[in-house]
């Protein structure tokens, strides 16, 4: 992996930003870490997956098989929204303030068959340091599959990835569990970056979750409901599962207004860490209180690659301070109305990046184009 830094030394963004951030939990009495505005979440969102497994398995109701089927839809929904809300939080160590909560909390991860080791290192460290810093940022790291950026290797088949992307969405969550979580195991890799060792607890907590997840998500559902039933609601679940993590994650990063680096070799980026994670990140629909709740606060991306051990629960009060600061300091707060809007602009970029190889983004820092 090439060597990227930042130059803190430029301004004083983030401490003056942390100053009011700090003033506001002050005056306000409020935690940043969880409370029952986070907890009831992970009770509701559990109840309602393991509800949705029983009847599609066991079908206790007698439910018609397109009932069931549904079933499977909603279980990949909520799988998605565990990761979002409960997950996620937990292992950037913001659900709670006791460390061991948040270890066991972030094992959420693994109860949907990943691996919460890998997930810290991949997302807490690689992609919160360096968003969108082409090759060293893994979630935009799809090539040749799929061309995320300007800089990236450009091969014919791109001219049609804003169609084939959302069968790509659809596979990435069967794909993570099943292909690129050994990838990481065996290769000792995630993307360029050397992975962090596993310690013997790690790896049998690695394949302990894999075959537990073969047991309970493949195992027993063939043993009641036969193979080809079982296909059915399995791949329903991933797709719609697979379908709902691409996109949310994907509408914080890749879309018209937001910044690309490229971290093809040592490359010093001349703006303060906090500064390019701002340019880097968009935030939408804040104002929607349904996709804020299902995304779990990932909707407003730019209070939490700003403040990652903060809950989500808190990026909406918050975020009227960070944008204050953006403004009084000349940097682009990204901020999409709608989500369909962010949707929209997505597919645009794909578009572009797969029709066209010598389109450049208007925010891109280019160094060493491929
Ligand atoms: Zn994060």
């Amino acid at each position: 992996m090439a060597k990227i830094t930042y130059n803190n030394k430029k301004g004083d963004f983030y401490p003056t930003l942390k100053k009011k951030v700090n003033a506001y939990f002050e005056e306000t009495g409020k935690t940043k870490t969880g409370t029952w505005a986070i907890y009831h979440k992970a009770i509701i969102l559990y109840i309602v997956a393991i509800g949705c497994f029983v009847m599609a398995v066991f079908n206790p109701l007698d439910l018609a098989n397109g009932w069931r089927l549904l079933s499977c839809a909603i279980l990949g929904l909520t799988s998605a929204s565990i990761g979002f809300n409960v997950m996620h939080d937990a292992c950037h160590g913001a659900y709670s303030t006791k460390q061991w909560v948040n270890d066991a909390v972030g094992l959420s991860l693994n109860v949907l068959g990943g691996n919460a080791f890998l997930w810290k290192q991949k997302h807490n460290i690689i992609h919160h340091t360096y968003t969108n810093v082409d090759e060293v940022d893994e979630d935009i790291m799809k090539s040749p599959v799929i061309r995320h950026c300007h800089t990236q290797k450009w091969v014919p088949a791109h001219k049609a990835q804003h169609m084939y992307l959302p069968l790509v969405y659809a596979l990435s969550s069967f794909l993570w569990i099943f292909v690129m979580d050994f990838q990481k195991y065996f290769t000792g890799k995630i993307g360029t970056t050397n992975a962090w060792k596993m310690n013997t607890k790690e790896q049998l907590i690695f394949w302990g979750t894999k075959l537990y997840y073969v047991g309970v998500f493949v195992v027993l559902p063939i043993s009641v409901v036969g193979f080809l039933p079982f296909l059915a609601g399995f791949f329903t679940m991933h797709a719609v599962m697979g379908l709902a993590l691409g996109i949310v994650f994907q509408l914080a990063h890749v879309v018209e207004d937001t910044h690309f680096f490229s971290g093809y070799e040592d490359t010093k980026i001349d703006e303060e860490w906090a500064v390019a994670q701002v340019l880097t990140t968009a935030n939408f629909a804040r104002k929607n209180k349904l996709v804020n709740w299902y995304v779990g606060g990932l909707n407003f991306q730019i209070e939490h690659h700003l403040f990652p051990r903060i809950s989500h629960t808190n990026y909406p009060a918050i975020s009227e301070i960070v944008k204050a600061h953006c403004e009084e300091y000349g940097v682009q707060y990204n901020d999409a109305p709608t989500m369909f809007g962010a949707v929209r602009s997505h597919f645009k970029m794909m578009r572009l990046f797969g029709q066209d190889k010598d389109f450049v983004p208007a925010n891109a820092h280019l160094h060493h184009a491929h």
